[in-house]
């Protein structure tokens, strides 16, 4: 990545961009929380849901009979009970094969569909076929509905963050998710350089800056150097596999193995949502409990920080291992560095703070809440973008772009790290006497061999003179655009027949394919905002009300008379306001009622876990009683 000023004479800024009829906005479409964000003269600005949220949780449920699918808060908790049904972590799937998706760490990837073309990974939702972009355009869609909403206006266009480390299908994904958001995607731009821009690092000082970036799914450390208003990076590294959901799983993972026995894929979701709680409450405390209520059995687990730390520490170390080797590469030590920036809500974990303070010799940055600051970023460079400001953000081309050779070797025409957009030709010839044709192969990746990077696209150059081999001359040319999408040229110098491709990566959706779905998305046209957050919020009433009542129905004899009654008053009050119209009535009941109801969750609590210790002891009673 590198930031550059570049000046475009023949534009002038609009005078007040908040006088247009719509609104561009910043988006950081996160593997875990997604937020927008808006800038108006500079100054950015998280847009909330009435509750002061800021996060929307990356999560898309797609429930049984509803076409109208469920994103965010509602949908993580449903995660819980319908995992199913349930699309969580989608980022991660963006742009992949549908072969690539068992190599993606974590044993827990949702139920894929294989439709035997080779193309990218669907999911099977319930028997619904959804590729990750629709997932993705989901979240988008609510984002921009959202923004709306805050707004009061249309917001038709967007800055989109995505990882340093995404390739061109998965950008190509993104960009294609935006769509059928229907949004216009103006830049897709790298995170650490959003982040950047939020702390107002293109205005400060001359300096190295290192970027530390550590959220659910992906871990991004990027070197930027900042130089007379002039923004480059040095360096990046990272792992695209790597975040806070590994430091759930190790301690899900504890956690099954303490309590022993067999374990249902639902259970493992269980864990996993009961090891992130437990995990973000040791952030501010030295022990917690984490309650399992799995299957047929309970159990209560203890957990200290020191012990999490011992889990997480060579996931931890990982992270280290990364951000020193990209230091060692750019042969900068961290004493050269004039600040550190902590970017992603697995920054706030205390072993990640400290490890980090002790690999660069300093207190990062962190006066911008981690888990905006993407957005934040975003929001400023949408406002750049639209009011013709001339100044404008450069990204660089995050791996290498080459060409398929002789043997099986890679010839790269674009460096990783080129400032883009950017336009490189090579020249090439036949290797045989009388060739016509030249098959042309453009490949991503920094390994010598084809077959260890990444396939972009393939065709053919025909109609070649017939020669003798080394005579002709191909020149071919490889011209990513500003958003880093490649297209590859080839032309014959002597009779000038030319051939040339925009690279769809082989993940992609087809043509077709995309066309079919902004059909649909425009034929069932949506419901407004209104209507989806109201149907959100019943959707979550009437969960809550279910649970509550198999509860009852279980346990119910575990109430006084008075503590069922105040239940029975909360419930009545949502049922009263559950069919209405008034969405804040309705959030405002369903948590009366989730309050009334938690010391009745405790006491179920404590009589499973009761039985699940009693049983242990008959158990063991019986084995000593066999023994003997
Ligand atoms: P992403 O960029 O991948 O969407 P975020 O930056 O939103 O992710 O970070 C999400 C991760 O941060 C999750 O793994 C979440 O559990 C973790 N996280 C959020 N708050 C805390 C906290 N207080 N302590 C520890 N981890 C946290
Ligand atoms: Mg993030």
């Amino acid at each position: 990545m590198i930031l550059l000023d570049i000046h475009e004479p023949g534009q002038t800024p609009l005078p007040h961009a908040e006088d247009a009829a719509t609104a561009a906005v910043g988006i950081d479409l996160g593997t875990t929380n997604s937020l927008v964000a808006i800038a108006v003269d500079g100054r950015p600005e998280i847009l909330r849901d009435a509750l002061g949220d800021g996060l929307v949780p990356s999560v898309v449920a797609y429930l049984e009979g509803d076409d109208e699918p469920i994103v965010g808060r509602v949908a993580k908790r449903i995660l819980e009970d319908e995992p199913d049904r349930v699309v969580a972590s989608v980022k991660r799937l963006m742009g992949r094969g549908a072969g690539e998706v068992a190599t993606l760490g974590g044993h827990l990837a949702q139920k894929t569909h294989d439709d035997g073309q080779g193309g990218m990974v669907k999911l099977d939702i319930g028997g619904r076929i959804i590729s990750p972009v629709e997932v993705s355009a989901e979240i988008l869609r609510s984002l921009k509905q959202r923004a709306e909403m805050v707004l009061g206006k249309t917001v038709d266009r967007a800055v989109i963050t995505v990882p340093a480390y995404f390739d061109d299908a998965a950008r190509t994904a993104t960009r294609d998710a935006a769509r059928l958001a229907g949004l216009e995607a103006l830049r897709l731009v790298n995170e650490p350089t959003a982040a950047a821009l939020a702390y107002g690092l293109d205005r400060a000082a001359e300096g190295l800056y290192a970027v530390y970036d550590l959220g659910g799914g992906t871990f991004d450390v990027s070197l930027l150097k900042l130089e007379k208003g002039v923004f480059q990076v040095l360096g990046t590294g990272g792992d695209a596999a790597l975040g806070g959901d590994d430091f759930d799983h190790a301690l899900a993972e504890h956690l099954l193995k303490q309590r022993g026995g067999d374990i249902a894929s639902q259970d493992v979701k269980r864990a996993l949502s009961a090891a992130r709680r437990a995990k973000e409450a040791l952030t501010d405390e030295d022990t917690v409990t984490a309650d399992l209520d799995l299957g047929d059995r309970a159990t209560r687990h203890e957990i200290t920080r020191a012990a999490f730390e011992a889990l997480i520490a060579p996931l931890v170390g990982r992270t280290i291992e990364a951000a020193r080797a990209v230091l060692h590469d750019a042969q900068v030590s961290p004493a050269e560095l004039s600040g550190v920036v902590l970017v992603g809500g697995s920054t706030r974990v205390p072993l990640v703070r400290r490890e980090v303070a002790r690999l660069f010799g300093r207190d990062p940055l962190a006066d911008i809440d981690p888990d905006e600051v993407v957005a934040l970023g975003a929001a400023l460079q949408a406002e750049a973008l639209t009011r013709g400001s001339d100044t404008l953000l450069l990204d660089v081309v995050p791996l290498s772009l080459g060409l398929e050779t002789m043997g099986g070797l890679v010839e790269k025409v674009i460096g990783r790290n080129t400032p883009i957009p950017v336009s490189r030709a090579q020249d090439f010839t036949t290797y045989q006497d009388g060739q016509t044709a030249m098959a042309i192969h453009a490949v991503q990746g920094e390994r010598e061999m084809v077959e260890q990077n990444r396939s972009l696209a393939r065709f053919v150059l025909a109609g070649i003179p017939p020669m003798v081999a080394g005579a002709a001359r191909i020149r071919v040319t490889f011209t990513v655009d500003a958003d880093g999408l490649l297209t590859v040229s080839a032309r014959e110098a002597l009779t000038g027949t030319e051939a040339r491709v925009e690279v769809k990566p082989s993940y992609g959706l087809s043509e077709d394919e995309m066309a079919g779905m902004l059909q649909a998305a425009f034929e069932n046209a949506r419901s407004d905002v209104t209507t989806r957050l109201l149907a959100e919020a019943r959707v979550d009433a009437r969960r809550m009300t279910l649970a509550l009542d198999g509860a009852l129905a279980a346990d119910g004899d575990l109430l006084s008379q008075d503590e069922r009654g105040a239940i029975d008053e909360a419930r009545a009050a949502l049922e009263a306001v559950m069919a209405g119209e008034d969405r804040d009535a309705i959030l405002t009941a369903t948590e009366a009622l989730e309050a009334a109801a938690r010391p009745f969750a405790e006491l179920r609590m404590d009589r499973n876990i009761r039985k699940a210790l009693a049983g242990v002891e008959v158990s063991r009673l019986e084995s000593r009683l066999q023994a003997g």
